[in-house]
């Protein structure tokens, strides 16, 4: 091997260890660049979710379909982010005082009767949205709702979501079902309801646009919530947690739809249920009142 060919041979080698290596090189520049546009996009992206869902506990796992309530779609973070500046314009105005809407839902259950006692012992009025229970032991808690003042409200029949959401036929079936099957128990033609997981859930195989159209052609308000007490997490929440997260945000609100739950599992709701309402009372120009015709409904997503 001359001297020529020997140079050759080390530059060769040179190259094929620098190649590789200034490839690796810049695939990982590239790398690193793109994972912090994404760190940043996510971040992005946490931010304006939090923002548009200013009630939502920090430490809440939501149940299954609950859970898509945080997750709202581009018009519904403008439609909700328009709701709560025009609250809190409100509120800054003073006129009138805040409204507090207690909301349960997934009841009757053994745990009704307990919050109903304490509703009656504090002299509160609620909103149940109910599901159905044809069993003879729940007959009379949609009865006491309505007898105690209560406002009687749907959510759904069967609470199924694979069931409801499969067609706008099988919502409209199930709804229909509730509606008159509460009717024959209590007398009360219901008109208000809450979807099971929000209007803004993404398990629904309708589009949700649909479902709220027909509502709205049979005279019938749906109502979202804007604070959320954190209580639908399957996993343990203690009734500190419960009153936390009910009240934290409040006085942002003039009127202000607490999301609770009465499921026969919501032992901690129960529990938290007298310290929360006392410290919604001990707020300044607050009342807590039943959802009627004058509440303004609180929607995740809507038509307009
Ligand atoms: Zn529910």
């Amino acid at each position: 091997m001359d001297a020529e060919q020997d140079a050759h041979f080390q530059l060769m080698k040179r190259l094929l260890v620098i190649i590789p290596l200034s490839t690796i090189l810049i695939l990982s520049i590239l790398c690193v660049i793109l994972g912090v546009g994404l760190y940043d996009a996510r971040r992005q992206l946490r931010e304006l979710k939090e923002g548009a869902v200013p009630a939502m506990a920090q430490d809440q796992t939501l149940e299954e379909g609950e859970q898509s309530a945080a997750l709202y779609t581009a018009s519904g973070v403008s439609e909700f982010q328009r709701d709560t500046s025009e609250t809190a314009e409100a509120a800054a105005q003073g006129d009138g005082s805040r409204k507090v809407y207690l909301t349960f839902d997934d009841g009757p259950s053994s745990n009704t009767g307990r919050i109903l006692d304490i509703l009656a012992e504090y002299d509160v009025k609620a909103t149940f949205f109910v599901v159905g229970k044809t069993e003879e032991k729940y007959q009379s808690l949609y009865k006491r709702i309505v007898e105690e003042g209560h406002t009687l409200a749907m959510h759904s029949f069967s609470h199924k979501y694979n069931e409801i959401y499969q067609s706008r036929e099988s919502y409209v079936e199930d709804l229909s079902k509730l509606q008159e099957f509460l009717y024959e128990t209590t007398g009360v033609w219901c008109r208000y309801c809450r979807f099971p997981g929000g209007s803004s859930n993404t398990v629904s195989r309708v589009d949700m646009h649909e479902l709220i159209e027909y509502l709205e052609g049979q005279d019938m308000t749906y109502f979202d919530w804007n604070v959320s007490s954190g209580d639908a997490s399957s996993a343990y929440i203690s009734p500190e947690a419960v009153v936390r997260n009910s009240t934290a945000r409040l006085s942002e609100f003039q009127e202000a739809i607490i999301l609770l739950h009465d499921a026969a599992d919501k032992d901690s709701t129960v529990q938290a249920l007298p310290a929360l309402i006392e410290k919604i009372q001990e707020m300044e120009d607050t009342e807590i009142v039943p959802i009627t015709d004058e509440t303004e409904p609180i929607h995740h997503i809507s038509n307009e």
